[in-house]
């Protein structure tokens, strides 16, 4: 027997279910709590580049004192919310940060870009650049939101160079 115990207060996912087992003999309530589906959320913009995935989640889950990180990719995405601002991508980049606040509730965004940037392979201090005015732009769309410029370095060191 399953039944939908409770629902998570800011979305609308299922976060728990319950059955009833029979380890005592008695009908017992057991409840699954799913932890995948609750908890607290910060969103990142990142390049899709598989290398700098792990240390940006690391540094942010503590930067930020949540439980998960949105993750939003596009190769090079700097590129696109600086100089790329009418295209698709940064079109589809907007929907999923807007699903990130208003279903996850969260209120914190970074946005990285990194050495070696296949996706981006200009300098890294023009890269460096588009961080900054791509959190003044996050700034603008989202002013509730903390908003933060990371570089990642050859070392997989992640370094904080904006903030707003
Ligand atoms: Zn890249």
């Amino acid at each position: 027997m399953l039944y939908q115990a409770e629902l998570h207060p800011a979305c609308d996912l299922l976060t728990s279910i319950g059955q009833i087992g029979t380890r005592t003999g008695r009908p017992e309530l057991k409840v699954l709590i799913i932890r995948a589906m609750r908890g607290s959320f910060a969103t990142v913009l990142n390049c899709m580049d598989g290398r700098i995935q792990v240390p940006v989640i690391l540094h942010l889950l503590d930067r930020f004192g949540v439980e998960y990180i949105d993750t939003i990719t596009e190769a090079g995405i700097v590129r696109c919310l600086s100089d790329e601002i009418d295209s698709p991508q940064t079109e589809s980049t907007l929907h999923s940060i807007l699903i990130s606040i208003e279903k996850h509730g969260s209120r914190q965004i970074a946005i990285v870009a990194h050495d070696d940037c296949a996706g981006n392979p200009i300098p890294a201090e023009m890269q460096q650049d588009q961080v900054r005015v791509s959190v003044m732009w996050l700034k603008e769309h989202f002013p509730h939101c903390e908003i933060l410029g990371l570089w990642v370095d050859a070392d997989l060191q992640v370094q904080e160079i904006a903030q707003s």
